[in-house]
């Protein structure tokens, strides 16, 4: 294991990971990628206890369904890999880690279709040394069709179960085309052609980059593995609160404090859980025993200051760390994203709403219905856009109640 550690936190850019951290405004970041999407409650437990040992006790739910340790000095770097390297989950090397970029739907019950594919295909990029090759951020979705699909959230290839077989998916400029079916044994050999056809073009960073012959080449080298595909609706998405067998429940900005880990963790045990299990919307689930023990846990998780509901006015928000923990920031853009979600619900503004530390808009990378992003230690106002849309006006911080003025929300 040691030899294999490489720390880069002179590197910025990178996705971050256990063997390559990355520098940030609290100090480095350690994005631990949970295996199948899931982390077994000893192991939140242990998780969090590091976070509170050797980092700085705060813990982010990405929208990639990792976690992420923060605030870790240098010399604390090498015995929070060994670990996390006891509890298994560190790759053998850095490049490994790097492209192990899993989605698994939540609720996809153990030994299910889709959590043995997720096995297979980890396995699969950790065996295959020229997957190695992919871009760090190229990923897949493993959906189960079910309640809280995934199948709507963006990645290179998707999978989605459809009756016995799995629809597969690649992403495109236009969003996932849907090319056909397979058996839930062809999976990895679709996987693993797709990958293999996407390396053989010129270098790109996503697939949705390909276009013209290179995107024709990959879909040519697919298609004879699929068969024909039934009609089927991309449903689902984030639900908070009892869901089919589970829980739900989301962190305000996907920000856990270590205490909450833990407390949630025994909470979970308590509702008869024995994983939390990671999604793209930066929320939490867990299978419980019955309705009963379920909301039992979500009482729990509200009092600990967690999000059980989903008409949660802050989740109508999306807000960056921001300042001081990101040094590209020069406003606290969460606390002034609370700021801003009692704001909105006082002036009843019912918009997504997207407040973001720099133009970079690490967040949300979609239009929102108001963007305030920082810039001097004020904020530039923007409607319907990205970060990067037209500036309308620059606010300061301690003024943000005048963007509801009767004028500009018209
Ligand atoms: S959007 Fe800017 S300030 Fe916010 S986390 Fe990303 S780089 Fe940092």
């Amino acid at each position: 294991m040691a030899a294999a550690i490489e720390a880069r936190s002179d590197v910025k850019g990178w996705c971050p990971g256990v063997l390559r951290p990355m520098q940030s405004g609290d100090g480095l970041i350690v994005r631990v990628r949970p295996r199948t999407g899931v982390f077994s409650l000893d192991e939140a437990r242990a998780l969090a206890d590091l976070a509170e040992r050797l980092g700085n006790g705060h813990i982010d739910l990405t929208r990639r369904a990792n976690l992420q340790i923060r605030g870790l000095e240098e010399e604390a770097l090498a015995e929070l890999q060994a670990e996390l390297g006891r509890l298994g989950l560190v790759d053998s090397d850095a490049e490994t880690e790097a492209v192990r970029n899993v989605m698994v739907a939540p609720l996809a019950g153990v030994g299910s279709d889709v959590r043995r594919i997720a096995i297979a295909v980890e396995a699969l990029l950790a065996g295959d040394r020229r997957l190695l090759d992919l871009p760090t951020k190229f990923g897949l979705s493993i959906d189960d069709g079910g309640p809280v699909s995934i199948a709507g959230e963006r990645a290179d290839i998707c999978l989605r179960a459809v009756g016995k077989n799995f629809a597969v998916g690649l992403d495109t400029r236009e969003g996932t085309r849907w090319l056909g079916a397979c058996a839930p044994d062809a999976a990895v050999t679709v996987v693993s052609t797709v990958m293999h056809a996407f390396l053989d073009c010129a270098p790109h960073r996503r697939l949705r980059d390909l276009a013209g012959v290179d995107q024709a080449r990959v879909q040519a080298a697919v298609s004879p593995l699929l068969s024909k595909l039934p009609s089927f609706e991309t449903t689902g998405g984030r639900v908070l609160g009892l869901v089919q067998g589970g829980a739900g429940i989301a962190a305000p900005f996907g920000r856990l404090e270590a205490i909450q880990l833990h407390r949630l963790a025994d909470l979970a045990a308590t509702a008869g859980a024995r994983e939390l299990r990671l999604s793209p919307w930066r929320t939490l689930y867990m299978a419980v025993r019955d309705d009963a023990a379920g909301r039992a846990l979500l009482d729990g998780a509200e009092t600990i200051g967690l999000i059980v509901r989903d008409d949660d006015p802050i989740l109508r928000i999306e807000a960056c760390p921001g300042a001081p923990d990101c040094t590209s920031s020069s406003v606290d853009a969460r606390g002034d994203a609370r700021r801003m979600a009692r704001l909105a619900s006082a002036k009843g503004f019912t918009g997504s709403i997207h407040v973001s530390g720099c133009a970079k808009g690490c967040a949300r990378s979609a239009p929102s219905d108001l963007v305030l992003v920082g810039n001097a230690g004020r904020y530039q106002v923007i409607r319907h856009a990205t970060t990067r849309g037209p500036v309308e006006r620059l606010v300061d911080a301690d003024d943000l109640e005048s963007i509801f003025s009767e004028a500009f929300c018209g």
